[in-house]
């Protein structure tokens, strides 16, 4: 930090440096703004320092017991678990059995020499029992301390307050030493602690002071990198306190304090106010913020009891009234949250995966859906599309990115990954946005028909020898949790299901499987000639990327020689399963053996070359991020441009429940409903002109997540699929079978002249009204 910077910063009036922190906090963050749901647990009220300030510090005789029991913590534990909170927040007085004997007599009880003992060990049991991530706020540490709380909460914490050695505030405190609290902060760093800190306004300390710490914080975090945020807080007056007269933090001051923390700090450390502390969200916002902070809905903050936390509803309707969008967060930010090997204990690594986003932020609290579960998902559409998201409707609302690649679709331009990313990144109102675009672009390319295929599914085999580090499907060793045998159907038993299907309705049937072992190229020949035998009208959408390709393989001839005999045998579209994510950095974690990205562009390359065409797929929600996301879309999207070849896409939430790599703790829970309902939306955008079918896959997204898909880019629900085994291996309770009828029950109420259409594989329409479909 350069000495002129400081003297810029002190030099400049409040406008100017609000705005100039407005507009690093835009390049830094943009429009979104964070919060953390959490339990707050007192671990003990107990405190060998005096601060003229504080109120949480209590004698013994104003305390039912010195700490609270594993009994007690787990219960408020609990209850924040149930209220679908990610962070436990644990927050003491400074080493109390320094000062106090009924302390030391009870940690002696307990079997703990001292508090951090203690503290180390409520961590382990919350953490264990609940999942919830502790972040242990136990003031100024040594470095062996520290050391052992990393081993047990996702991220720690110490106000700095101040640097100036000679307050009043801090008089009788040992641990306010300014030595004392910038070698907790170094070590901290040292250790590869995400570590949040902060400055303490209004406590008697000048601005000179607060430029001091903010420099300090910011010296030590280009050191090490672990500053994930800084809380500027302002002093309020407490009754009973040294300080009960003294005279709040002013307004503007405080918003100057916040305006500095975000000029002096490097961009990547985030800026937070708490919410419970101002009665103006908006000039916390204006001001340069871009985070609340813990925000509790089951616990009161016991630092600031008389001030209460806002309802998350409140600060989503005034975040979002600026024109930012509001955002839940882990205890831990996502740059420390998607570098886990750096910053995180081995012990905690599943805890964040399990509760991450694809971009490292946290799953909605209170909102259980995941891919496959019978419960219902939150409704995201359609919703009121503030006036902060298509235009500037204020002075200082916010500038969203998501708006301006929107605005920048309305022109015609063709997204790219960054593009892509950024709608990813959609929250709030913006998703709405988002797919209502999207459903502009649906209406425009292909009209109002919400179309269907009429199928069956045919898995031959569940026996493979691939690895698949998602697939609950296939058997071998590999598979954690069987469900069901090894199975071979033989060819009479295909041919049997496909005259049953074809009796039922059925105009496809799609076939994949395992890739058997004793399998060899002829064998996908010799499936097609007998289902083409069988019933020479079915279409025969079958046999995935992988599957042609290790056939052409393992009979030793090229690929396209291979496809043509197959189209003779009867073949007439390949599924585009097998894609997962296209992307090799993937690849390699989620299947490693498998074929590359290149291999599967190739085979539909091939393919479409010899006259078959294919579908997109993506597997997603298990591992990577969004800029995988749009990689996928801009390769597939680059080879339709060169062949033509592809009819759909079709998004496949990740099932995780009994999928291996979630069983070995090494994969997120598939993807957040939010990120689901983008896929559709985003891919109908980025596909614009290029691949006009989005389907949504009712098996994985449900009833509910599939209407609204249709209301965010998608015009196909795919097909009937009777017998769906892949899905319900991985855990989906989702039905096997969904027949026209239960499509019109979808459809129906959709807004606008949504029409239920029986369609072909290719898309053509029915000349007929089918049972149960409307005309
Ligand atoms: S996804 Fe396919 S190739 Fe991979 S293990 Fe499962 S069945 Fe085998």
């Amino acid at each position: 930090m350069s000495a002129a910077k400081t003297m810029e910063v002190l030099a400049a009036s409040l406008d100017e440096l609000l705005r100039e922190a407005r507009a690093v906090k835009q390049r830094a963050t943009g429009t979104r703004v964070t919060w953390s749901p959490k339990v707050f647990i007192p671990l003990t009220h107990l405190c060998l320092d005096r601060c003229g300030y504080c109120t949480f510090a209590q004698p013994p005789a104003r305390v039912q017991a010195p700490y609270l029991s594993p009994d007690d913590v787990l219960a408020i534990a609990r209850r924040g678990e149930r209220a679908g909170c990610h962070e436990a927040l644990f927050t003491l007085g400074e080493r109390p059995e320094e000062r106090y004997p009924v302390a030391r007599q009870w940690l002696a009880q307990h079997g703990c020499a001292n508090t951090v003992d203690y503290l180390v060990a409520m961590c382990r049991l919350v953490q264990e029992e609940t999942g919830l991530l502790p972040h242990a706020n136990a003031g100024a540490l040594h470095p062996d301390e520290l050391a052992r709380l990393r081993e047990v909460s996702a991220s720690q914490g110490m106000m700095i307050e101040s640097l100036n050695p000679h307050l009043d505030a801090h008089r009788g405190s040992p641990d306010k030493t300014p030595a004392r609290r910038l070698a907790t902060l170094e070590a901290a760093g040292e250790l590869r602690i995400p570590f949040t800190t902060g400055i303490l306004c209004g406590i008697g300390e000048s601005r000179h002071d607060r430029v001091g710490a903010l420099v300090a914080i910011a010296a030590s975090h280009r050191r090490h990198g672990h500053v994930q945020e800084v809380i500027v807080q302002n002093f309020l007056p407490k009754p009973g306190t040294a300080m009960h007269a003294a005279p709040p933090c002013p307004s503007d001051e405080f918003a100057w304090s916040i305006a500095a923390a975000r000029l002096l700090l490097p961009a990547d450390v985030h800026v937070q106010a708490p919410p419970n502390l101002s009665d103006d969200f908006g000039a916390l916002l204006d001001a340069g913020i871009d985070d609340w902070g813990g925000v509790s809905p089951v616990t009161a903050d016991h630092v600031n009891p008389e001030r209460p936390w806002p309802a998350v509803e409140r600060l989503r309707a005034e975040t979002e009234a600026r024109g930012f969008t509001l955002a839940p967060r882990l205890a831990i930010y996502p740059s420390f949250a998607l570098d886990p090997g750096t910053w995180l204990d081995a012990a905690l690594r599943f805890s964040v995966l399990d509760r991450s986003d694809a971009e490292g932020l946290a799953r909605e609290p209170g909102d259980p859906w995941y891919s496959g579960a019978d419960v219902e998902p939150p409704c995201l559409l359609p919703v009121p599309v503030p006036m902060a998201m298509t235009q500037s409707s204020a002075a200082t609302a916010a500038t969203s990115a998501v708006a301006e690649v929107l605005a920048g679709v309305a022109l015609g331009h063709e997204v790219g990954v960054d593009e892509i990313v950024t709608l990813f990144s959609a929250r709030g109102p913006e998703v709405a946005a988002v797919a209502e675009v999207a459903d502009d672009l649906r209406r425009a390319t292909v009209g109002d028909d919400v179309t269907f295929v009429v199928n069956r599914n045919i898995n031959y085999t569940n026996v493979c020898t691939f690895k698949c580090r998602f697939c609950a499907f296939s058997k071998g060793p590999l598979s954690l949790n069987l469900r069901g045998k090894p199975y071979l159907l033989d060819l009479d038993e295909i041919a049997r299901r496909v005259v049953e299907a074809e009796e039922k309705g059925a105009t496809e049937v799609c076939l994949q499987g395992g890739i058997h072992p004793d399998f060899d190229g002829d064998y996908y020949l010799h499936v097609a000639e007998a289902v083409h035998a069988a019933a020479p009208c079915v279409h025969i959408h079958g046999f995935t990327a992988l599957e042609v390709t290790e056939g052409a393989r393992r009979n030793g001839e090229p690929l396209a020689d291979y496809l043509r005999r197959l189209m003779a045998a009867g073949l007439k579209t390949l599924p585009g399963t097998a894609a997962e994510i296209l992307d090799d950095e993937v690849r390699r974690d989620l299947c490693p053996d498998k074929i590359t990205t290149d291999e599967w562009l190739d085979a539909h390359r091939t393919a479409h070359s010899v006259g078959l065409r294919s579908n997109i797929t993506i597997m997603f929600g298990a591992i990577e991020r969004p800029v995988h996301w749009a990689r996928h879309l801009v390769r597939t999207r680059e080879l339709q441009r060169e062949t033509g070849g592809f009819t759909e896409f079709v998004p496949l939430p990740f099932v995780h429940m009994a999928a291996p790599m979630y069983l070995q703790r090494k994969s997120r829970r598939g993807p957040t409903f939010r990120e689901a309902l983008l896929m559709h939306a985003v891919a109908r955008i980025a596909y614009r002109g290029w691949v006009d079918n989005i389907q949504v896959s009712w098996v994985k997204m449900g009833a509910e997540g599939a209407r609204q898909a249709l209301l965010a880019g998608v015009n196909d629900l795919g097909g009937t699929l009777m017998d769906e085994n892949i899905s319900r291996a991985a855990g989906a309770s989702h039905g096997q079978e969904m027949d026209a009828a239960g499509f019109a029950a979808l459809v129906d109420g959709l807004p606008g002249p949504r029409r239920l259409v029986q369609r072909t594989t290719l898309y053509d329409r029915f000349g007929r009204a089918h049972a149960g479909v409307p005309a």
